[in-house]
C-alpha cells in the first residue's frame, strides 16, 4: 500500500484567507464598512504572546482592523468584565478575543460568558455552544472549523461515514462531534476513560485526534485508508537535532498521532506541524468577516 496524501494544511489556509481578504474587500467597496477584530491578552505568557501577534498580523494582511488590549498579569476580574462591557457595546468592533489561558485570580467561564454571542468569534459561549448542537446559525469554534474544511475537501461528502473524535474537550472534541454530526457522519466520541481505545479507532473512516498526548496514536489504531486529523501540538526533547547552549536538548513539535506509522496506514493525514494549525487563524478570520456582515444586517460572504 502507498503512503497517505499529506493534507497541506498551510496551503488550505493560505486559500481560506484570500477568500476572507476578498469578502473584506467586498465589504468596504460595496458598504464602507470595516471589518474589526479586538483581541484581549493577560499577562505574559510568551507563547500566548505568539499567538497574539500571529492573529494580529494576519488579521491585518486581510485588510481587516485588528486592535490588541493587554491587561497585567495581576489584573482583577472586574478591570477585564469591563473591557469587555465597553467592546461589547462599541459598535465599531465585530469580534472579541480573549486569549487563553487566563491568570488564576479570573473566571475563565465568567469572561467566555461575558462576550456578546454575536462577537464571539471563538465560538465558545454557551449560547453559541447550543446553536451549533441545534443546527441554528452560529460562529463555529475555529480548530474544529479547520478540520472539517479539510475533511470536506479531502472526501466530498462526508455523509454516512464512520468517525471517532478522540478527545472530549469544549474547544476542540465536543465541536468537532457537533460539526460531523451536523455533516450525517456516525460519530463516536472517546476519551481517557474509553475501554479498548485501539479497537475503537480502528473502526473509523474519520479520525479526529485532539488528546494532547504525543504520538499517542499508533499505526495499528488506524484503520486503512482512513483519513486522520491530528490536532495536537506537543514540543518534545529532540537530542537528536543536538543541545541549546546552555546544554538543554533541541525540540521538535509532534503531533497527538504517530506520524511515521500512521502515513504508511492511512489513506490521508494531516502533518504536525503544517496540519490544522494554520487553518485555526483563517477560521477565526472567517468567522470576524462573517460577524462583521451579520452585524449589518447583510448576507454571509462567500468564504
Ligand atoms: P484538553 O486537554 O482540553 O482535552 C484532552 C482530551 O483528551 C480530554 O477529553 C481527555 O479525556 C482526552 N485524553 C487525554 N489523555 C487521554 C488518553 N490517554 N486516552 C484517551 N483520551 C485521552 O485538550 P484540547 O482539546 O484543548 O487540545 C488537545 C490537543 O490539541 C493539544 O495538543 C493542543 O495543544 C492541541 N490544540 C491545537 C490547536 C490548533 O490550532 N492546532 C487548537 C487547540 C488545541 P478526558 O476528558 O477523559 O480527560
Amino acid at each position: 500500500m502507498s503512503d497517505a496524501t499529506i493534507i497541506d494544511g498551510k496551503a488550505f489556509a493560505a486559500g481560506l484567507r484570500e477568500k476572507v481578504a476578498a469578502a473584506v474587500t467586498g465589504l468596504k467597496d460595496r458598504h464602507g464598512l470595516e471589518a474589526r477584530l479586538d483581541v484581549v491578552l493577560v499577562g505574559d505568557d510568551p507563547a500566548s504572546h505568539v499567538y497574539v501577534r500571529n492573529k494580529g498580523k494576519q488579521t491585518e494582511e486581510a485588510g481587516m482592523v485588528s486592535v490588541e488590549h493587554r491587561l497585567a498579569v495581576d489584573a482583577p476580574e472586574q478591570e477585564l468584565l469591563g473591557l469587555i462591557d465597553r467592546v461589547n457595546g462599541d459598535p465599531a468592533v465585530n469580534g472579541i478575543l480573549v486569549q487563553l489561558p487566563l491568570p488564576d485570580q479570573i473566571d475563565e467561564q465568567k469572561v467566555t460568558a461575558a462576550i456578546s454571542p454575536e462577537k464571539d468569534v471563538d465560538g465558545f459561549h454557551v449560547v453559541n455552544v447550543g446553536r451549533l448542537w441545534t443546527g441554528a446559525e452560529a460562529p463555529v469554534p475555529c480548530t474544529p472549523y479547520g478540520c472539517l474544511l479539510m475533511l470536506k475537501e479531502t472526501l466530498g461528502d462526508l455523509k454516512g461515514k464512520r468517525a471517532m473524535v478522540l478527545g472530549r474537550s469544549n474547544i476542540v472534541g465536543k465541536p468537532m462531534a457537533a460539526l460531523l454530526l451536523a455533516e450525517h457522519c456516525t460519530v463516536n466520541i472517546a476519551h481517557s476513560r474509553t475501554r479498548d481505545l485501539p479497537e475503537r479507532c480502528a473502526e473509523a473512516e474519520i479520525l479526529v485526534v485532539a488528546v494532547g498526548r504525543p504520538e499517542m496514536v499508533r499505526g495499528d489504531w488506524i484503520k486503512p485508508g482512513a483519513t486522520v486529523i491530528d490536532v495536537g501540538i506537543n514540543r518534545i526533547d529532540a537530542p537528536e537535532k543536538g543541545a541549546n547552549e546552555d546544554g538543554s536538548p533541541k525540540t521538535r513539535l509532534v503531533g497527538d498521532v504517530a506520524f511515521d506509522e500512521a502515513v504508511k496506514v492511512a489513506g490521508a493525514i494531516t502533518p504536525v506541524p503544517g496540519g490544522v494549525g494554520p487553518m485555526t487563524i483563517a477560521c477565526l478570520l472567517r468567522n470576524t468577516v462573517i460577524a462583521a456582515c451579520r452585524q449589518n444586517g447583510l448576507p454571509d460572504p462567500e468564504v
